[in-house]
């Protein structure tokens, strides 16, 4: 799809959801990491949910350090794969704690190399946390994308790399939210309403 549609697209979508943001609450940046490693197969009113409780006691990344691992998945089970994501964040905790200072690194290639952290979580944490450009590919970008037709492939890194070669950089983070705020009230996985959806005129594949 040439880029000026691309970006005629986005701009439609700007203008149906112009606060278009996460809706992961947090008070850090540390939080909004463990809050974004959370939301892997859970929505974000399930992840809200449970950091309300777990932030209220374990708020650094010393405190998930130290955090007794079954508390921890008490804690946390109202989202997805909780054991694990317990054991992800709990070494996170430690990582950030005893290699960074506590201090989240800025960077995709330090972010992917931290436990629990997909290329997914290290996007949406560069373009949230740090307002630098990154696009996190999740089951709503993989579904819009290849319905309108920026992509052909449900593989998240190339569809990543697809939509970052057509999207202007300073776009990228928007672009993100954009897709899945119309996943979630037009574009459905079940049932896309194309009979309400402003932007039928660019998509390729109308489902009537
Ligand atoms: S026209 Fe239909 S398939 Fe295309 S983006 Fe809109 S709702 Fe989705």
């Amino acid at each position: 799809m040439p880029k000026n549609k691309v970006i005629k697209i986005l701009d439609i979508l700007e203008k149906d959801y112009p606060n278009a943001t996460t809706m992961l609450e947090y008070n850090s940046l540390f939080e909004l990491l463990v809050a974004i490693v959370l939301s892997a197969q859970s929505t974000d009113a399930q992840v809200n949910n449970v950091t309300q409780k777990l932030f209220k006691k374990y708020k650094t990344p010393y405190d998930l350090a130290q955090v007794d691992i079954n508390e921890l998945e008490e804690l946390i089970k109202g989202v997805g794969i909780y054991r694990n994501k317990a054991k992800n964040i709990k070494a996170l905790g430690k990582i950030i704690n005893e290699d960074y200072n506590d201090i989240i690194p800025d960077s995709l290639e330090e972010l992917i190399t931290l436990p629990g952290v997909g290329r997914k979580t290290a996007n949406v944490m560069l373009a949230v946390g740090f307002n630098k450009p990154g696009l996190g590919v999740d089951t709503h970008v993989v579904r819009l994308a290849n319905r309108i037709g920026l992509v052909a492939t449900k593989n998240p890194t190339s569809i990543e790399l697809s939509l970052k070669e057509i999207i202007p950089m300073d776009r990228w983070g928007n672009a993100h939210q954009l897709l899945i705020y119309h996943g979630r009230n037009i574009c459905k996985s079940r049932q896309p309403n194309c009979q309400e959806c402003s932007i039928v005129n660019y998509c390729q594949q109308l489902i009537a």
